[in-house]
């Protein structure tokens, strides 16, 4: 039987450094090693959490349950047709690890997504993306198991309802499955995005002549190195909050007040997309800091643990950051990241 902890510290587990303990904690590194802590779940019924890297939530008090670090590994090619070719990751490959492989492989399409932190199983959670570019677009299927009665199940693109940061597995799906792989689908033949974010100006400052797998990659990792803070120094999750999708009606009536606010398409032609980085730098919080809990100096959506700061702390930051959003400007932020 796997060796099932009791009371363990799931500070190294979580990005934000905050220091919890889990009532209980295990490992799993082979489908037979999880089928049997569901068996023995099914015993002792504590309420379970699937954890990856650890990189999008935030514990705000110790975790009365079990939480299962996924740790799956293996990378293979599955099939490939004249234009793409399809690589399935199993959950507990480390994120910038796959992309790190397929753009040695010249397989294009997540070089945009480079340095995001956490572990493949999650990138279809929340529908991970960066620079132009999100999972939805080169996601093929994944295969989960459903953990009440542990059985294997596929899902193709349709039936996880990806949104912006969304899928089923955040919504109605919640807590009912434990992603095992995931399937993508790259090109052969490059469709280069690089009009989103500082990549260009990144590029030319690099001198790069040509387009490549690798000069864009390293494009997105030079800038995400220079702007946000690196976890294992400072306590984070990245981006705390989502950009609020706001009615064009409203963000135009919020224009007239405000001439300077930034505003990008939403989902349709009728909604507009605002940066919550805007929002936050406005209301007076970028750069603040209580204790150790802290607003990012160089980028104002990420909240930061600067050492002791609890998971209380900063969810409390999080949410006079949002009341006082809503007073200024009437929107209402929602987080990114996961609670618990
Ligand atoms: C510095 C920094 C930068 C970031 N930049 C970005 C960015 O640019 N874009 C972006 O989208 N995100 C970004 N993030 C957020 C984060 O990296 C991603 O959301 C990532 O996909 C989380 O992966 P994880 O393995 O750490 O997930 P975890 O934090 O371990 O888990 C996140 C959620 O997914 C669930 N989960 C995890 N694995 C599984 C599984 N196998 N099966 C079922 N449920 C599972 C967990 O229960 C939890 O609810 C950033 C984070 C940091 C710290």
């Amino acid at each position: 039987m796997k060796n099932i902890a009791s009371h363990i510290s799931l500070q190294p587990f979580n990005s934000f450094g905050v220091d919890v303990l889990a009532r209980y904690f295990v490992s799993a590194g082979s489908l037979e090693d999880i089928q049997e802590i569901l068996e023995w779940n099914k015993i002792h019924q504590q309420r379970l959490l699937v954890l990856g890297g650890g990189s999008n939530v935030l514990f705000t008090h110790d975790y009365d349950g079990l939480v299962l670090q996924n740790t799956l590994k293996g990378i293979s090619k599955i099939k490939e047709d004249d234009n793409y070719v399809y690589i399935k990751a199993m959950a507990g490959e480390n994120w910038h690890s796959f992309v790190q492989y397929c753009v040695a492989n010249q397989y294009q399409g997540i070089e945009n997504l480079s340095l995001i932190p956490g572990n493949v199983g999650a990138s279809p959670m929340q529908n991970i993306g960066a620079y132009g570019v999100e999972i939805k677009d080169v996601f093929d299927s994944l295969d989960a198991l459903h953990l009440p009665d542990g059985e294997m199940v596929s899902f193709t693109h349709a039936q996880c309802k990806f949104g912006y940061r969304e899928s089923i597995f955040k919504q109605s799906l919640r807590n009912q499955f434990l992603i095992i792989s995931v399937t993508y689908k790259l090109r052969k033949q490059p469709k280069f995005t690089v009009s989103y974010g500082n990549i260009e100006q990144a590029l030319e400052q690099m001198g790069v002549k040509e387009l490549s797998i690798e000069t864009i990659a390293n494009a997105v990792i030079q800038i995400r190195q220079s702007k946000l803070p690196d976890p294992n120094k400072i306590g984070n999750a990245g981006s705390f909050f989502k950009n609020p999708v706001i009615h064009q009606t409203f963000y135009e009536a919020l224009q007239k007040l405000y001439p300077g606010i930034p505003g990008f398409p939403g989902n349709d032609k009728f909604m507009t997309k605002v940066p919550a980085a805007w929002l936050i730098e406005q209301t007076g919080w970028k750069g603040y800091r209580k204790g150790d809990a802290g607003c990012y100096p160089l980028q104002p959506l990420v909240l930061v643990n600067y050492g002791k700061a609890t998971g209380t702390d900063i969810y409390a930051l999080s949410s006079e950051i949002i009341e006082s959003v809503q007073e200024k400007f009437g929107i209402i932020l929602e987080r990114e990241v996961n609670i618990y």
